[in-house]
Parts: C-alpha cells; structure tokens; sequence
C-alpha cells in the first residue's frame, strides 16, 4: 500500500491510498476529532486488513487535483542519525560513527512535502543536502528487542536531511522551517520488501551525487529501532532519518533536489535564498569538516 496525506485546498489534512483509479480517500472511515493528523489516527487504529477493504469501497479523488502534505504532517518526533554510512564518515573525517554519537532530534516543524521549497535562513553560511530512507512507526515501542524491531514498522518514505554546517548543535543546524522535506508517500513493508534490497540515491539539478545500497547502514532498521526505543517510548507516525551515505554537497538558490529509493518513490523539492539574512551564530568554521568538493559516487 502508498498511503499519502493531502488537502483539497481548504488546508484541511486528509489520508488516501494511492491506487491505480486515483486516490482513495480514507478520511471520513477515521474517528474524527482525534486532536492529531488523519495519518496519524489512520496508523493508530486501522490494521492492515481493515484498510485494504476500506481502499475498495472508498471514493476516488483525481491525484492532479489535491496538494500533498508531508505523510505525517504531526510526527510526536523525528530522530536522526548520525554517521550511519562509513563512506559518510570519510568523507566528514569523522573518528566516530552512530556507534559513539547515539541519535539526535529534528524539529517536527521543520517538515516539508514533495513539490516544495527548502528556504536558506541565511547567506553567509554552507548547507547541504542529505539524502535518506526514512521510517515510520507503527505502533508505540519501549525497549523493543532487534528480533521484534519491524513489527513496530509502519512503512518508509524518502526524506531529505537538510543542513547546515558548523559547530551549531545538530538539533539547530537541522531544524530550521522546511529543512526535513518527506515524502511523496509511505509505502508498507509488504511493498518496500527487505530494505536491505533498497538502494538510494540523490540528484541536485540533475546531477548525481548519492547512491547508496541500504544494506551499508551502519546501524540497520532494527538495530536503530531497539537502540531509539531503548532511549524514548517511540510512538505511531514518529519518523526515523537513517543517515545519509557519502555524497553530501552545498546547495544553493534555485537548485532541485531528488532523492529516490527503489520501490519507496521519489522525493523532489527546490531551494530558495529569498529572505536569507546573516547568521546570528558564529559556528561556520567549527565542527566537522564538511568535503571540500563532491565525494564521487559509486
Ligand atoms: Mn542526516
């Protein structure tokens, strides 16, 4: 199943299935008033039986028509992380992996959808991109061992982990309005298969510059799920970034970046400097090194 979160121009959330007629909008089989995103309550109390029947008998919407969300628009969090690809870590000259560094926090506010626009805050400072496979929870885990890690997984999407480089905290240089687009869509794991199958890679203006097998994490998904859950209770609809493969560049205004992973879609946001001001932070020349030039991809 690709199940997507959109509105029909009134900026009201609703939850669909892409299927091959259109999307099948699911909005109204869900409990409402649930204080929280359609998506959010569709993973809460839907199992996947009870969907699959619902996509049937649900009306149909023209995909043309609707402007798409982020697939969880309202995730409780976002955990990131860090170093989780040893070409990464090269090429950052990082002593250290995820296996150190642990995880880190993204601002939920700072997602975006597919079709929009990551916006620079600043003109005097480098920001990269970060191409990723991203999870979404299922259930609420709490010290899940790695054996039961997936049956807390809901789907994957493709996310972008934007940055901006400097000895900032990660969760400042990362957190800024649009800087974690997401999307188009979640797929399920029946349809994502292993992910240790999936390989990702990224474009900027049409350029590669990430391309990465899923099966070089450093962490895998249940590793990161059981060490995560180890740490915070992680709830339906939070989003894991796994960590970005070599590859990672300074992007500027008007570039596009795609970020697409077999089977899970493909993810497409332009970057604009309207607006950008001077940082008010003085940690452009600190932290670790980003690369000079481009890393070559595999
Ligand atoms: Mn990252």
């Amino acid at each position: 199943m690709r199940l997507l979160s959109f509105h029909t121009g009134d900026d009201t959330p609703r939850v669909g299935a892409l299927t091959e007629l259109g999307i099948a909008d699911l909005t109204t089989l869900l409990p409402p008033h649930t204080g929280r995103s359609p998506m959010r309550t569709l993973i809460a109390t839907t199992d996947r039986t009870q969907l699959a029947d619902a996509i049937t008998t649900a009306p149909l919407l023209d995909p043309t028509a609707v402007t798409l969300l982020p697939p969880v628009p309202d995730p409780s969090k976002i955990i990131a992380a860090p170093v989780n690809y040893v070409d990464h870590q090269q090429e950052m000259s990082q002593p250290v992996h995820i296996g150190s560094l642990g995880v880190f926090l993204k601002a939920p506010s700072s997602l975006t959808a597919h079709g929009g626009t990551v916006r620079l805050p600043y003109h005097d400072r480098r920001f990269d991109q970060e191409g990723e496979l991203a999870v979404v929870i299922g259930s609420t885990a709490s010290h899940v061992p790695e054996e039961r890690a997936l049956e807390h997984v809901f789907g994957y999407t493709c996310l972008l982990d934007m940055t901006m480089r400097g000895g900032e905290d990660r969760s400042t240089r990362k957190s800024f309005d649009t800087f974690t687009p997401c999307g188009p869509h979640i797929v399920t794991p029946d349809e994502a298969g292993p992910v240790e199958e999936l390989e990702l890679r990224c474009w900027v203006n049409g350029q590669p510059r990430q391309h990465a097998l899923l099966a070089d994490l450093i962490w895998n998904v249940p590793k990161l799920i059981a060490y995560i859950s180890s740490v915070m209770r992680l709830e339906q609809g939070d989003l894991i970034a796994t960590g970005t493969p070599a590859g990672v560049g300074q992007v500027h205004d008007g570039d596009t970046i795609s970020v697409e992973i077999t089977r899970i879609g493909r993810l497409e946001i332009t970057v604009t400097t309207h607006g950008a001001l001077p940082s008010p932070t003085l940690g452009a020349n600190r932290g670790p090194t980003p690369p000079a030039t481009l890393t070559p991809i595999s």
